[in-house]
């Protein structure tokens, strides 16, 4: 089998060299476990965070240890009386041709879900973000302004498209006039802006209130930075703000810093947050799987009738996944990321 270990741990933005390609024995399952080879990886943006060794909600990866991840394949041998050979799963199997895991830690794909794909995107984890943030922290309602970026992806693609779904105005931030186009033609969100047509949070915010003439009442944070800067002044009383990513700062080493790393915007933000009123809810997706069941209950039936559309972007081939990923994180990806191993 083969499989991608982190070589080194990345300083700032990661490059082909923090990853290795190597060649590694091929696992036997023992009691209870089961054999997959894996056919579709995730990329998603918090992996970026386990490759630095900093205190953080999960372990980082260790040196010369697989990349983290989930993914789907198929069964090949199994020791676990719940699967046989030629089942789809999904499990945590990382950046690797083949994986080994018990039982426990597998999921069964429901073939009604559509393609096993969808279980990396739209219907697995990274709609589940959006879908619970949006329901349980977002709080939305018909007639209410919603702002949300990296809007073509996974997690901003839910949020919207459900957003949408309930009545609300949706208005999107996404990197290039093609990824616009997409949040409006595909997803229906009311307008997207380009925020690579912004030089700074000023001007972002004049655009953004143009397009929020009502002003914002929920602010899905996926991105920070500029966008962030832009749509504060813009909350409405009572606004709510599910706290979901960061990415404009994933690679910055701005996290343990202020806000800009220019000047100090804290104490202006914190003072929107009173005066304001603002519900801001940090959240990590895995604390909350207990409600996954209830997700797939309502956003299942709506992806298998097309009311929630999907956009995959596919590298071919576990070599491919380091440049992918690193292509990711600065927005070259066009939809959900994931690598297909063959
Ligand atoms: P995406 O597929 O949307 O990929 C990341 C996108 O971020 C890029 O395509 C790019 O989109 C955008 N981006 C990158 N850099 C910048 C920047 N400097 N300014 C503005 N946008 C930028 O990712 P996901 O949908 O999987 O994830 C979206 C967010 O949700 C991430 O922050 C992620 O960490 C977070 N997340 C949080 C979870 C949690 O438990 N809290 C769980 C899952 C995801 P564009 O080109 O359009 O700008």
């Amino acid at each position: 089998m083969k499989r991608i270990v982190l070589a080194r741990r990345p300083q700032g933005e990661p490059v082909a060299e923090d990853f290795r390609l190597e060649d590694a024995a091929m696992p036997n399952p023992g009691e209870g476990e089961v054999l997959v080879r894996v056919t579709d990886i995730s990329l998603d943006p918090y992996m970026r965070g386990r490759m630095d060794d900093a205190k953080s909600y999960a372990k980082p990866v260790e040196i010369d240890h697989t990349m983290e991840g989930g993914a789907v394949g198929e069964v090949i041998a199994s020791n676990h009386d719940r699967f046989k050979p030629g089942d789809t799963v999904f499990g945590m199997f990382g950046w690797a041709s083949h994986g080994c895991l018990s039982g426990r830690e597998l999921r069964k794909l429901d073939p009604s879900h559509g393609p096993a794909t969808n279980a990396l995107g739209v219907l697995g984890m990274p709609g589940f973000t959006g879908w619970f943030g949006l329901m349980e922290y977002g709080r939305p309602k018909k007639g209410e302004t919603l702002v949300v970026a990296a809007a073509t992806g996974p997690v901003g693609s839910m949020v919207g498209q459900m957003a949408k779904l309930l009545g609300l105005r949706v208005v999107g931030v996404a990197g290039g006039a093609e990824k616009c186009a997409l949040a409006k033609e595909k997803f229906g969100f009311d307008e997207c802006l380009d925020h690579r047509a912004y030089a700074d949070a000023k001007e972002m915010r004049a655009a953004l209130a143009a397009a929020c003439p009502d002003g914002v009442d929920i602010y899905f944070e996926n991105v920070a930075g500029k966008v962030m800067e832009g749509v504060m002044p813009l909350m409405n009383v009572g606004g709510r703000i599910p706290l979901c990513g960061l990415i404009s700062w994933y690679n910055a080493g701005a996290l343990g810093g202020n806000m800009t790393g220019e000047k100090d915007n804290l104490p202006k933000l914190w003072r929107t947050i009173l005066v304001q009123r603002l519900h801001v809810h940090g959240f990590i997706i895995s604390d909350h799987f207990d409600r996954y069941a209830e997700f797939l209950a309502d956003a299942g039936p709506r992806v298998a009738a097309g009311q929630i559309s999907i956009q995959e972007d596919v590298a071919e081939g576990l070599e491919a996944a380091p440049a992918a990923f690193i292509r990711m994180l600065s927005g070259g990806n066009f939809g959900k990321q994931i690598v297909k191993v063959g």
